[in-house]
C-alpha cells in the first residue's frame, strides 16, 4: 500500500508529473535538450525574480550546499545555525577544509538580523550560510531583514538554502541581493528527488574565479560555460528537467499569488488545529514556516503509536526530526498539497488520536 505523505519531504507527485518523467529520452548535446534547459531556466528565474544565472545540478540539495561552500568561501564563512540543516551545512563547510564559525541560535529559535550584523562586523568573512526554513525545526528565519543587513557587507558573498520554501512564498531574489540561492525539488516543488537548482550572481561568479580546489561537478565557471549554451557540465537527469518543466507551467497556471495564499491558509489551518488540540509550535511566536508545522508534543501522545496506527491507514506522519524526535512532530503542507488533502489527514490524525 502506497503511504500517502505529509512528512516534509518527499512529498506527493502528482499523476502529470509522473507521466511527463517517462517521456522518450533525448541526448543533452541535442537542440531538443538546450530548448528544454532554456524554457526551464527562463521560468525558473521568473519564479524567483531573478536576472542571474540559474543552473540545474543532478544531485540531492547536499551536493551544490557543498559545492556553493567549495566555490564561494575565500577567506573564512559565518554558517548561521538553527537546527539539524543548518549544522550539518556547517560541518560540511569545515569537512570541505574551509575556514568557518558557526553562529548558533537555540532550535526553535530564528536566525535575525542582529546576529548576522554582529557576526559579520568582526570583518572576519567573505561568505555566509543561512537556511531560510529550517525544516528540522519548522522554522523560517526573516530573510528581508537579514538581507537589508547584507548590504552593509558588501564584501560577502551570501549562500541561502530555500530548500523547504522556494515558490511556497515570495522570496524575490534580485531585490533581496541573494548571491548564491539552493534549492532540492523534493520538498516545496513536490517533485521526485535527486534535482537541485540554484543561482549565482556576478560577484559569486566573480569570487569562484579566485577560489582554489573547486572541484569539477559542481565547479561553477564549469556550469556558467556550459549555460551559455543552455547546457549542464555533465549528464544531467532529463527525466526530472521534464518534470520541472511541466512543474513550472502548473505553478504558472495556478498562479503565483494563488500560489502562496494557498500555502498561507493550509499553514494557518494547521496551527490553529495544533493549539486547539492541546499541541504547541515549536518555533518563537512569529517564526512559523509556511511549509510546515513542527508541533510540541504537549499532549504527550506516543508518537511511535501514533505513527504506526497512521501509517496501517495509509499515511506517512512525521515524529520530529534529530535530537527533539518524540517531543515535536511535523506535518507538512507544501508542494501541490491543498486544505482538502490536510483536511483529510486531520480527520485521520484525530481518530486515531481517540484510539490511542
Ligand atoms: C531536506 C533539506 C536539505 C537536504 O536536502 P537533500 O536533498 O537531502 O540533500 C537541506 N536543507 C533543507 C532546509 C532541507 O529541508
Amino acid at each position: 500500500m502506497h503511504k500517502k505523505l505529509f512528512i516534509p519531504g518527499p512529498v506527493e507527485i502528482a499523476p502529470e508529473i509522473l507521466s511527463a518523467m517517462s517521456l522518450p529520452m533525448i541526448g543533452h548535446r541535442m537542440k531538443e535538450y538546450a530548448e528544454l534547459h532554456g524554457r526551464v531556466t527562463a521560468n525558473l528565474k521568473k519564479l524567483m525574480f531573478t536576472n542571474n544565472r540559474v543552473f540545474l545540478a543532478t544531485s540531492s540539495a547536499f551536493g551544490v550546499m557543498e559545492g556553493a561552500v567549495r566555490n564561494l568561501v575565500g577567506k573564512r564563512c559565518a554558517n548561521f545555525c538553527n537546527g539539524a540543516f543548518s549544522d550539518k551545512w556547517h560541518d560540511v563547510t569545515r569537512r570541505c577544509g574551509k575556514e568557518a564559525d558557526p553562529f548558533k541560535a537555540e532550535w526553535g529559535k530564528p536566525v535575525t538580523p542582529e546576529m548576522v550584523d554582529r557576526a559579520l562586523a568582526s570583518g572576519k568573512y567573505d561568505s555566509m550560510t543561512l537556511i531560510h526554513n529550517e525544516t528540522s525545526t519548522g522554522v523560517m528565519s526573516p530573510l528581508a531583514e537579514i538581507a537589508e543587513v547584507l548590504r552593509n557587507y558588501p564584501e560577502v558573498v551570501s549562500i541561502i538554502d530555500t530548500v523547504s520554501s522556494m515558490s511556497a512564498l515570495p522570496i524575490k531574489l534580485d531585490e533581496l541581493g541573494i548571491d548564491c540561492c539552493i534549492f532540492g525539488v523534493q520538498k516545496a516543488f513536490a517533485l521526485p528527488p535527486g534535482l537541485a537548482v540554484f543561482t549565482a550572481s556576478e560577484k559569486a561568479l566573480a569570487r569562484a574565479a579566485t577560489v582554489e580546489g573547486r572541484g569539477y561537478y559542481f565547479d561553477f565557471l564549469e556550469f556558467a560555460a556550459n549555460d551559455d549554451k543552455d547546457n549542464t557540465p555533465s549528464t544531467p537527469c532529463i527525466s526530472q528537467i521534464y518534470a520541472l518543466d511541466r512543474q513550472l507551467e502548473r505553478f504558472f497556471a495556478e498562479g503565483l499569488e494563488n500560489r502562496w495564499a494557498r500555502h498561507s491558509a493550509m499553514a494557518d489551518y494547521v496551527r490553529s488545529w495544533v493549539r486547539a488540540n492541546g499541541f504547541g509550535l515549536f518555533p518563537e511566536d512569529g517564526y512559523c514556516s509556511q511549509t510546515l508545522t513542527c508541533a510540541t508534543n504537549d499532549r504527550g501522545v506516543d508518537l511511535a503509536a501514533l505513527k504506526r496506527a497512521l501509517g496501517e491507514r495509509g499515511y506517512a506522519f512525521d515524529d520530529g526530526y534529530g535530537k527533539i524526535k518524540g517531543k515535536t512532530f511535523r506535518i507538512a503542507h507544501m508542494g501541490d498539497m491543498t486544505l482538502e488533502d490536510l483536511r483529510e489527514f486531520i480527520a485521520v490524525i484525530e481518530g486515531c488520536l481517540a484510539g490511542l
